[in-house]
């Protein structure tokens, strides 16, 4: 299918009720078959200017990341080679290829294997374009604040004076650039961010953030986890808040940030106080693997 201006721009908003409470979620998920959720906002930029001289690009990072997809996406869609660099991938994964790896594998992505993280400095030219870790970059501004447009215009339609988002962060990016497009784009209407860390803990996410914005007035407000939660790491309730998602919303979320998004979120009721948007980042193809374990750890019904 291909992507236009619009199908990438215009995700919709959808007024749902979750445990008692209302709530709307941003379907950034729906954006595109391929290219959705935050890392479609953040690649977007590549994805609509042009680049004549680029004949690559060069990532890394996790062999199952949503990053590497979507970055697969992007090389199909202009015609440049992929490779990206991890560190290491299990001999089961290889020979039973699954979700985002399988994906990208068939986007024709060239993985490099235990090489350690390349340098900005030795991989850039002008032929190859380098993206950090998750997409972790100035451009990602770009898509970002369209994503914030969206949601003012939606605002200010509605009449919504003041508003709460939530959205789970593993960079930070995402929630940093949301947070400072909304509060620099002109407008009587509040919007005020609010995250939760999924990777690290607050005092990295603080740091994520001040890589990317001097400025600690445009950053979001963290709110932690009243547990820690250790990335990737199978945890009881996290599978079923997802399956309550799934089953009482009809939505799917993503498995590694969404459930510490929603968990944390339901522990702070004063978001709610306000209108509360709930930004789906996408990431359904990750969830493959992760149903898989959880599955065989846990079964169906818990
Ligand atoms: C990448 C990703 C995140 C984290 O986004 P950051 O901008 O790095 O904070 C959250 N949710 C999903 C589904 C993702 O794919």
């Amino acid at each position: 299918m291909a992507i236009n201006r619009k199908t990438i721009t215009n995700s919709p908003i959808e007024l749902k009720k979750f445990r008692g409470r209302e709530i709307y979620i941003k379907r950034d998920d729906l954006l595109d078959p391929e290219f959705s959720g935050n890392k479609a906002r953040k690649f977007y930029y590549f994805l609509v200017n042009d680049f004549p001289k680029i004949k690559k690009v060069v990532g890394y990072g996790s062999n199952q990341s949503n990053a590497m997809f979507s970055l697969s996406v992007l090389a199909k869609k202009k015609r440049w080679k992929f490779e990206y660099y991890t560190d290491h991938i299990s001999s089961y994964l290889k020979e039973n290829p699954v979700g985002n790896y399988k994906n990208a594998l068939a986007n024709k992505m060239r993985l490099i294997v235990g090489e350690g993280e390349p340098k900005r400095e030795d991989i850039e030219d002008k032929q190859t374009l380098f993206v950090d870790e998750g997409g972790r970059q100035m451009e990602a501004r770009f898509g970002i604040r369209m994503l914030a447009q969206e949601i003012k215009l939606w605002q200010q339609a509605n009449s919504i004076n003041r508003l709460n988002i939530f959205l789970p962060s593993g960079t930070g990016t995402t929630a940093l650039f949301l947070q400072k497009s909304l509060l620099e784009i002109d407008s009587r209407f509040q919007t005020k961010v609010y995250t939760v860390p999924c990777v690290g803990d607050i005092d990295y996410l603080r740091l994520q953030f001040s890589m990317l914005e001097e400025s600690t007035l445009k950053y979001p407000s963290i709110v932690q986890p009243s547990k820690k939660y250790h990335f990737g790491k199978l945890y009881r309730e996290s599978y079923k808040i997802w399956l309550e998602l799934r089953d009482d919303m009809g939505i799917e979320f993503d498995m590694l940030y969404d459930p510490v998004g929603w968990l944390t979120l339901m522990e702070n009721p004063k978001i709610f106080k306000e209108s509360t948007l709930y930004i789906h980042q996408g990431g359904h193809l990750g969830n493959e693997s992760m149903l898989m374990r959880y599955r065989r750890k846990y079964g169906e019904d818990i």
